[in-house]
């Protein structure tokens, strides 16, 4: 049996990177996939790429700052699959990059949205809904940066991510008794276009790639798969976690 069989997810973040792999992952494991970024030619490909493997998915573009975009998000599960079962809040930015004192406070404020602000509208639309369904998974996509390790030039960007720490928990042991999970999943360096955007020279890939155990990066199907065990019933004792899926970056010292 498919591990989302009958269940309705929504991906954000669905263009590219992680979210791509994990939309066309859940969607391979059954579930019907509302697929979310601001590029609607890229959420097309990916819905025509689920529909020919045989699977179900609907697009909405919009951007995650916009609370009637959280709201259609829903509406949409609701509307086109009868309800919603997952959430996986992924979109992100690494936003403006600086030391703190360069940091501008549109900047900073741009990145917050982004990252945190965008989780609380998602939540505050996505617990009702599940709720109606008896139960729920809740992701939200954090990182190491701000929680294991302190990196030079991110401060919006790992504030903005701890902040999604905090968040869980909080919503973890609000809806816990309603039957919703609410997870943190916290990847290593990754192989997308904002991993890139950081590793952007031979040197600066070999030097990220150096800083995990692993010695690599991660694909972003790695990450997907870690996000499928949250949004499974695998992981149906699981509730509150910032789980580090890592390639070991948070404990290599070598
Ligand atoms: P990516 O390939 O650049 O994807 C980022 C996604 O976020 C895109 O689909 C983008 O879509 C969407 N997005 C960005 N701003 C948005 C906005 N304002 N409204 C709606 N969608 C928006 O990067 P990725 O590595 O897969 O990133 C996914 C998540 O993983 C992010 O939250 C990131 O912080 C986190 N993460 C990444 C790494 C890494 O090394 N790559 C490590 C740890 C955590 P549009 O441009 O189409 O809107």
């Amino acid at each position: 049996m498919s591990a989302l069989a009958d269940k309705v997810a929504i991906v954000t973040g669905a263009s590219s990177g992680i979210g791509r792999a994990a939309a066309l992952l859940f969607a391979a494991e059954g579930a019907k996939v509302v697929a979310a970024s601001r590029r609607k030619p890229e959420l097309d490909l990916l819905v025509k790429e689920i529909v020919e493997q045989g699977g179900r998915a609907v697009a909405v573009a919009g951007d995650v700052k916009d609370p009637a975009h959280a709201e259609s998000l829903v509406a949409t599960a609701r509307e086109q699959f009868g309800g919603l079962d997952i959430a996986f809040n992924n979109a992100g930015t690494l936003g403006e990059m600086g030391s703190v004192a360069e940091v501008s406070l549109d900047g900073w404020r741009d990145t917050l949205e982004t990252n945190l602000t965008s989780a609380y509208l998602g939540a505050k639309h996505q617990i009702p809904a599940m709720s109606e369904r008896g139960g729920g998974s809740l992701i939200f996509t954090s990182t190491f940066v701000g929680h294991t390790a302190g990196m030079p030039g991110m401060a919006a960007y790992a504030a903005s991510k701890a902040g999604l720490i905090g968040l869980t928990q909080v919503l973890a042991v609000e809806h816990g008794a309603a039957g919703i999970r609410v997870n943190a999943l916290l990847p290593g360096g990754t192989d997308t276009p904002m991993g890139r955007s950081v590793a952007n020279t031979p040197e600066m890939k070999a030097f990220v790639e150096g800083l995990h155990a692993l010695k690599r990066t991660a694909s972003p199907e790695e990450i997907a798969r870690a996000a499928l065990y949250l949004a499974s019933d695998g992981a149906s004792f699981m509730t509150g976690t910032a789980m580090l899926i890592d390639g070991g970056v948070s404990i290599c010292r070598t």
